[in-house]
């Protein structure tokens, strides 16, 4: 492997660790920017949360409190459908981006109270009597209470945006090594700066560092003193496939949504447990799964089972993502711990990463976002 990746001329240049859908977005927005990228993955692009999430872009359905990540989860799903319409024209593929939004159906008094209160902050969301829903959703149980209707939550299929991502990286010239773990950040003695990776086959040098490695950053900035409190959250999902089309909308409730794809078949998600580095689906949690989805919509009980798959979300303990750079490893972009909406995050963070880089004013205020939160011990 080259020590130096200042091959590529006079152009700045950035190694991205991690090589899922936060790792491409931003070598996507770098490469647009004028960088030499340089993308290092530890195994195959795209094969860890990125592709086992369901690619609702929830901004209204994921968030429980307006503030900051509300707005950021706003900022990302206005971005949306002109970064995909874009990534589509480069790469020649589709991420199957599909403008219907979510029916937040709700099942419980409790549920239905938590969702009212939402009302009074949230934007582009309307209450929908129970017959109401019904009709938008003829489908669903009638023991359903009424709920959210949020017609900007839109969807894009995972794996189409990540082969999307990734073809287009590819035309823009990334250098891309997959199958090369990053063993450590390679700092500069004093100042502390960060110069490049020290990976599997050798150090690497660039002008700056993006640390994009999802529920494995903490392993890389452990080194440096800082303690990210970031978890693996294991979410197993199952594909299944109606006969017909029996939805038109995503349909979600507390514990429980049903995604219907552009190809007839359903992602039906997901579980949420704290498990460690396990990623095996269990049959106990797929057939809870498989019961509450077919108590929401009961023809679901007679759809083909397609498959089943899980993957780990890069959690942190106040749910807030670690974005923006920090004084004691200048060099070093942080972007990692999206959590349940790294999806709906990539334009967002990819373009914001793109602005730190080019030392430009960022498009949203990174201040509860710090990275220096986690040594401050105020994220936990
Ligand atoms: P990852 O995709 O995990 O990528 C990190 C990459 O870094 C990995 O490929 C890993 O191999 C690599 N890496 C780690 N360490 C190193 C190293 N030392 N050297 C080199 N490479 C390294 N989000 C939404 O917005 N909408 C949804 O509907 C949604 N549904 C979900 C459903 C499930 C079941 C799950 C599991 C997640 C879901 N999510 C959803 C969350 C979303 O998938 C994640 O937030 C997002 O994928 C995080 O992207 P990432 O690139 O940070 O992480």
């Amino acid at each position: 492997m080259s020590t130096d990746s200042s091959h590529t001329g006079t152009k700045p240049t950035v190694i991205i660790v991690g090589g899922g859908i936060i790792g491409c977005s931003a070598a996507y927005e770098l490469g647009k920017a004028g960088f030499a990228c340089t993308l290092i993955e530890k195994g195959a692009l795209n094969q860890e949360a990125s592709t086992a999430a369901a690619g609702m872009l929830g901004a209204q359905s994921e968030t429980h409190r307006p503030g900051p990540f509300y707005e950021l989860c706003r900022l990302s799903q206005q971005l949306y459908r002109a970064w995909t319409d874009e990534l589509e024209q480069v790469s020649g593929l589709t991420a199957q981006y599909v403008a219907e939004g979510i029916v937040r159906a709700a099942l419980t008094e409790e549920d239905e109270a938590e969702l009212r209160g939402r009302l009074s902050w949230i934007r582009d969301a309307e209450w929908v009597q129970p017959a109401e829903m019904l009709k938008l959703e003829p489908e669903l149980t009638d023991a359903v209470r009424g709920g959210l209707y949020l017609p900007a939550d839109h969807h894009v299929h995972p794996v189409w945006l990540a082969k999307t991502l990734q073809a287009a990286i590819a035309k823009q010239g990334c250098a891309i090594r997959e199958w090369t773990p990053v063993i450590r950040l390679l700092t500069e003695p004093g100042s502390g700066r960060i110069r490049g990776v020290q990976t599997s086959e050798g150090p690497l040098y660039a002008d700056l560092v993006v640390l994009a490695a999802g529920a494995w950053s903490p392993a890389l900035t452990e080194p440096l003193g800082l303690s990210l409190p970031m978890f693996p959250v294991k979410g197993q999902c199952m594909s299944l496939k109606p006969e017909a089309p029996l939805i038109r909308s995503t349909v979600f409730t507390k514990g429980c949504y049903v995604v219907p794809k552009r190809d007839g078949s359903c992602i039906v998600g997901a579980t949420q447990t704290e498990a460690g580095f396990d990623k095996r689906p269990t049959a106990k949690a797929i057939a809870e799964m498989h019961a509450k989805a077919a108590a929401l919509l009961p023809r679901l009980a007679d759809a083909e089972f397609v498959s089943t798959w899980a993957g780990l979300r890069p959690g942190t303990r106040d749910g807030l993502p670690f974005l923006g750079t920090w004084d004691a490893a200048p060099g070093l972009i942080f972007a990692t711990g999206h959590y349940r909406n790294g999806i709906l995050l990539a334009p967002a963070t990819a373009r914001i990463v793109a602005e730190l880089a080019q030392g430009r004013p960022t498009s949203a205020d990174l201040t509860p976002f710090t990275p220096a939160r986690a040594a401050a011990g105020t994220a936990a």
